[in-house]
Formats: C-alpha cells, sequence, structure tokens
C-alpha cells in the first residue's frame, strides 16, 4: 500500500455535486432550445455581463479586436500555430484513405472524410486561453473541415481581443463572443444567429463539460476535456522545487484541480510539500491554485518505480511528467495518460501553450479510454465496397443467404439470393 504525505481531501466529482450543474445545465439548454438569440444573450448578460444585443463578431471588429493587440502577442501566436498546424498535418499524413480487393473483383475501401461544421469552444472565464483556439480550430482546418464556428466568453463584458486574434488567425469562419452552456447550446441547438454544427470541440469549465454531455447525440463531441489535471511520476533524482513548480503551474487554472505527486523518494515527496507552500507565497494566483491544492493535491510515496507507474497508471490523469533519470521508461510502463512530458527539460506548460501538440486532453480518467483532440477527431472514416465480378457477385450472395438465414433475417438472405440467380443461375423463388 502507498503512504500519502498529503491526501486529497475531496474528488473534483464529489466537490461539483455540491453545486446542481446537471439542473443548471439542462435549464440552461431548454431555455435556448425554446427561445433561441433572446435567451441565449439573456444568460450571457447574467453569466458574463456581455450587455450588447449581438453576439456575432462583424469582420471590422474582429480586425479591431486584432489592431488591439500587442505585435509581440501577434507574432507569438503565430509561432505557436505553426508548431500546432506541422504537428497535426504530420497526424493527417498518418490516416491514410485506401482500397484493398480482398479477392478477385472484390474491392473494399476506406475514406477519412472531414465533418462539414465544427463548433469550437475556447475557454476564457478566468483566464483568455488562446492557445485552446489553436488546438480546437487549427486542427480542425487541418483535418479539412469546411466551416468551423468558434465561441469565447466576454472578460468582463468585453471582447477578449488576444483570444480573437488566436481565433481569426487558427482560421475560425465565424466568431461568437459567448461562454459557458449558453454557447454550447447555441451551436448544439442553433439560433437565429447560429447555424446548427455538427460536431462539439473544445475544452472547458464543469458546466461546458457537462453542456457537452447532455448534448451528445443530438452532435458529436470530441471528448470530456473538464477542469485539468497533473501528475508528476519522480525518482529519487528529481529536483523537488521543479517538482512543486509544475504541480502548481496546473493548480492555477482553476480551483477544482488535482495535482498529484508519486515517487518512491520521502525525501522528494517531502521537499517538493516545502517548495509548494514557498511557491503559493509568491505566485499572482495562488488564490486559485492554493484552493486546488488544499483540496486536490496529493503526494503519494511509493515503494519502488514499479509501483509509481502503477498508481499513475491507475489515476490515468490528463498529463503526467516524468521526472525521473530514465524519462522515456514511462512509455513501456505506463498506459492510461492524455499527453506524456519525459524529463525535466519539458513540461505541462509546453503543452499547454506552444510545443505543438494538441493541450485539449482528457480528464476524470477518461484517459482509459481515448486519447485528446487530434486531426482524427474531425473525420468521419467511411467505407465503401464494390464488386465488379459477377462470380464472385454470385459466391458472395449464396454466403450471404446462408449468413442471414442463420440470424433468421430473411429479408437480407434474399438480397444474396437474387445475386446468386443473377450470376450463377441458382433458383430464385419470390
Ligand atoms: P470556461 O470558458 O470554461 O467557462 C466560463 C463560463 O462558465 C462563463 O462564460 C459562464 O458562462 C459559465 N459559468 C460560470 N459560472 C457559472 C454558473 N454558476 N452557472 C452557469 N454558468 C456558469 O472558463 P473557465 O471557467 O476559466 O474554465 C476553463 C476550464 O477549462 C478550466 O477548468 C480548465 O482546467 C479547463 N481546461 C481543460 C483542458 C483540457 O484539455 N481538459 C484544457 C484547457 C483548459
Amino acid at each position: 500500500m502507498p503512504a500519502y504525505l498529503k491526501k486529497a481531501k475531496e474528488t473534483p466529482a464529489i466537490a461539483a455535486a455540491t453545486i446542481d450543474v446537471a439542473g443548471i445545465v439542462k435549464g440552461v439548454i431548454n431555455s435556448i432550445r425554446e427561445n433561441g438569440d433572446a435567451a441565449v444573450l439573456q444568460y450571457s448578460n447574467q453569466f458574463d455581463s456581455w450587455s450588447r444585443d449581438s453576439f456575432k463578431l462583424s469582420p471590422e471588429e474582429i480586425q479591431e479586436a486584432i489592431a488591439q493587440v500587442p505585435e509581440q502577442t501577434i507574432k507569438d501566436i503565430k509561432e505557436v500555430q505553426q508548431n500546432v498546424r506541422t504537428f497535426a498535418e504530420a497526424q493527417r499524413q498518418s490516416l491514410k484513405d485506401f482500397e484493398l480487393e480482398i479477392q478477385p473483383g472484390v474491392f473494399l475501401g476506406q475514406k477519412n472524410l472531414p465533418i462539414n461544421r465544427v463548433g469550437a469552444y475556447i475557454p476564457g472565464g478566468r483566464y483568455p486561453l488562446l492557445a485552446s483556439a489553436h488546438m480546437t480550430i487549427l486542427t480542425a482546418k487541418v483535418a479539412g473541415v469546411p466551416q468551423v464556428i468558434a465561441c469565447t466568453p466576454p472578460i468582463a463584458g468585453k471582447i477578449p481581443n488576444a483570444t480573437v486574434a488566436a481565433m481569426h488567425f487558427a482560421g475560425a469562419d465565424e466568431i461568437y463572443v459567448l461562454g459557458g452552456v449558453q454557447a454550447i447550446a447555441a451551436m448544439a441547438c442553433g439560433t437565429e444567429t447560429i447555424k446548427k454544427v455538427d460536431f462539439l470541440a473544445g475544452p472547458g469549465n464543469a458546466f461546458v463539460a457537462e453542456g457537452k454531455r447532455q448534448l451528445f447525440g443530438e452532435v458529436g463531441i470530441d471528448l470530456f476535456a473538464g477542469p485539468t489535471e497533473i501528475l508528476v511520476v519522480a525518482d529519487e533524482h528529481a529536483d523537488p522545487y521543479t517538482c512543486a513548480v509544475d504541480l502548481i503551474s496546473q493548480a492555477e487554472h482553476g480551483p477544482d484541480t488535482p495535482a498529484i505527486l508519486v515517487t518512491n523518494s520521502r525525501k522528494v515527496g517531502e521537499e517538493t510539500l516545502k517548495f509548494v507552500d514557498k511557491v503559493l507565497e509568491i505566485l499572482p494566483t495562488a488564490p486559485v491554485a492554493s484552493v486546488s491544492w488544499a483540496s486536490f493535491g496529493e503526494v503519494i510515496i511509493a515503494k519502488d518505480m514499479d509501483e509509481a507507474y502503477q498508481i499513475a497508471d491507475d489515476i490515468a490523469s490528463e498529463h503526467v511528467e516524468i521526472l525521473t533519470d530514465n524519462p522515456r521508461e514511462a512509455l513501456k510502463k505506463m498506459t492510461n495518460y492524455g499527453a506524456l512530458f519525459l524529463g525535466e527539460n519539458t513540461c505541462v506548460s509546453y503543452g499547454d501553450k506552444c510545443i505543438g501538440t494538441n493541450h485539449v486532453l482528457p480528464t476524470r480518467k477518461a484517459a482509459k479510454y481515448t486519447g485528446g483532440l487530434w486531426v482524427g477527431k474531425y473525420l468521419r472514416t467511411t467505407t465503401y465496397q464494390e464488386v465488379r465480378n459477377p462470380q464472385a457477385s454470385g459466391e458472395l450472395g449464396q454466403l450471404c443467404g446462408r449468413a442471414s438465414r442463420a440470424e433468421l433475417f430473411e429479408g437480407h438472405a434474399r438480397s444474396g439470393d437474387l445475386r446468386a440467380a443473377l450470376h450463377l443461375k441458382d433458383k430464385y423463388d419470390w
């Protein structure tokens, strides 16, 4: 049994249960379904102090917003977007369309088709998350999605200029200043202003994640990318100060961020705990990060590194940072994570902000069944078939007849019989 130097007081799921997130979200969705734009504007005013009578930005307003953004920020947006684009393009190339002649004259094919209309959500309640624009919009564009519309909340009732710039340069076809469930519901259900999308992508807080969950089926969704998580696996060689800084770097996202250290070294664990307190003394975002750390922070001491990897794998964290002597070992030892960060020369913040891999990643153990957002999520892998050889069609007809009757499907069987009769002169009696 591992020992805890610090144990979480509660899990984010239990904490979220104290607010009726699902009930609030259901109410907003129903109201937007019934009252369209009027309800969207009312919620935007109520939750985000948006007092204008439209949430759609015109091309002129987009240009005005971009003009407010410092030149260096624009350059950085473009540099990061180039990294994201390069990686996403390599992913796109890894997905092949193909056609196989499975037997003479029988052709089976696979075709990857982009989704036609995607709604991207760029979070922005607490911070302007520019990087989420690159991750959602740009990746959809690399996948070949013709129409990508994008929503981000206002900041204190105002247009978030830098986020709008990132959305524009990422290739958004329509930009809306709209946050939370009202954005998710408006994109999924459609309103007078927003044409319904086929698919929703992007991370967000508990309300956004719950909105996507409730609307799944009516539209597709990328994954459950809720409040973020970090787990650091450290051995006795790890620098405790680095462990502390990186744990807290993620905890500043929101008050519901699990930040967990798993180490085989009690010394590293104890020193990390001390450094966390020091970091929290000076960090301007400590009022948020310290709430997360107090409630959901953990330091776990494993008996050895094998146990450390096992614990980490079971937690299945969104981000896993490996601060050990042999970081690449984690590629063999672990299977459950959203993204791995190998060695002290990289960190979760690189993934979040600039390195080029996608930062929209599975949370709450969803890493056990899905990876994060990538080009493939915006594609539908479809198949087709053609039988050009009459003899093969007849033989397949006979096989289909027998296979269908084994399942008591007489109608299916007759589709096969018909072809067997046509090409092999089998008796066909209707
Ligand atoms: P957000 O844009 O997700 O949510 C802000 C919106 O929440 C507001 O516009 C408001 O409309 C709505 N809201 C807030 N309180 C509400 C209430 N009581 N009732 C109804 N609606 C309410 O921005 P955020 O809050 O800053 O959260 C961003 C989240 O995204 C963080 O939790 C962060 O960890 C997460 N994130 C996750 C990933 C991932 O890949 N998993 C990546 C980046 C960010």
